[in-house]
């Protein structure tokens, strides 16, 4: 039986100032941290006082090139992942109450279209992003606040749960990759989707060869990861010697996850996978960009090719999951803090290679 409680709770925390710093993305390359009004909520959503935010490989590529999609008008909030502390909520809204911490996604289907009829959550037609975590406020949309935000337990920190939404997408592309026990992993690139790919694949059980060129990476893939093998890219990228070196018999692996973003690198990761192997091509390449099949190599080596995109709800629910239980600890991926004011230098330090996650902290009430 479930229990609805009728006792009214407020809907707002009164010390809500009227404006707030944030980091707004006017341009590639030109990110401003200026002050700007604390945004207003309608009945059906959620303010979220920003606790934690986190750097993401999209993030960067969207400062370096924008991106059709995810930023829309400029300026434009920016920033996806975060945690934090509810401050209002909108008088339809029952089951968050100011105070709660919470999580929530960076998208929410909307349950109605064709591909949400098929399951395709991901895909959804009306699919509602949301940006703007690099501040000190962040409106949560109704979508969002009714589909794909969570309390946290009191145990979990900030800076773990704001890791759930890149551990939903990681997770998400090895369980359709269906890595097994024993199976002989290969991921190529390790940034922090990377590093996540590697640590899940070990906790499935698989035998798992990390491969980057930055030797940072290469470290924390053994140490946080707990990978079998490391190659280091730099050093070698020829696909029939590191099959020979890596693989049983020298024949390939049985799963190759390419978590890079770049064709040529697509390329190889399907060179890499055995006869009746599959390969995820799991980084996403820039618009316009294509790629070379050997359609014999496709055809008669009998080679399954995937591409997951994003993340669903139910991922992201199982990701956070896995937070809370304790199976993964993130927070070792975070390589340094910075003040939200240093939103690019921030970017600049994760493209130069010199960290895998920044903790983006909004400065604190005096
Ligand atoms: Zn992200
Ligand atoms: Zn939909």
């Amino acid at each position: 039986m479930s229990i609805t409680s009728l006792t009214p709770h407020p809907t707002s925390i009164s010390d809500v100032p009227e404006t707030m710093e944030a980091a707004l993305f006017y341009k590639p390359g030109d990110v401003r941290y200026e002050t700007v009004p604390v945004p207003k909520i309608t009945s059906d959503e959620l303010l979220v006082k920003i606790e934690s935010t986190l750097t993401c490989g999209t993030d960067l590529k969207c400062y370096r090139r924008g991106h059709p999609v995810l930023l829309k008008s400029f300026p434009s909030p920016f920033g996806h992942e975060f945690s934090g502390i509810v401050v209002r909520v909108g008088s339809n809204v029952t089951q968050f109450k100011p105070g709660n911490r919470v999580v929530a996604a960076n998208s929410a289907p909307c349950y109605d279209c064709d591909f949400c009829h098929k399951g395709n959550h991901n895909l959804c037609e009306h699919l509602d992003l949301l940006n703007g975590s690099y501040a000190d406020y962040l409106r949560i949309p109704a979508q969002i606040t009714a589909h794909n935000t969570h309390k946290l337990p009191e145990d979990v920190s900030f800076e773990a749960a704001a890791f759930a939404e890149p551990l939903a997408v990681s997770l998400r592309g090895i369980d359709l990759s269906g890595v097994s026990p024993g199976d002989h992993v290969a991921i190529i690139g390790l940034g922090s989707i990377g590093q996540l790919l590697v640590r899940l694949a070990k906790l499935k059980g698989a035998h798992v060869t990390a491969m980057a060129r930055n030797p940072l990476k290469m470290a924390m893939a053994k140490d946080f990861g707990k990978a079998d093998s490391l190659v280091n890219l730099r050093d070698c990228f020829d696909v029939e010697q590191i099959k020979a070196c890596y693989t049983p018999q020298g024949k390939g692996f049985d799963i190759v996850i390419e978590a890079v973003g770049l064709p040529e690198v697509w390329e190889k990761a399907i060179g890499l996978a055995r006869r009746g192997g599959l390969v995820n091509l799991f980084g996403g390449c820039p618009s316009g960009s294509s790629i070379n099949i050997d359609t014999r190599r496709l055809h008669y080596d009998e080679i399954t090719l995937i591409s997951p995109f994003h993340h669903t709800p139910e991922y992201f629910r199982k990701a956070l999951t896995l937070i809370c239980e304790g199976k993964i600890d993130p927070r070792p991926l975070i390589s340094k803090q910075l003040p939200l004011s240093q939103v690019p230098e921030a970017l600049e330090t994760v493209e130069a290679g010199q960290a895998i996650k920044i903790l983006l902290t909004p400065k604190q009430p005096a």
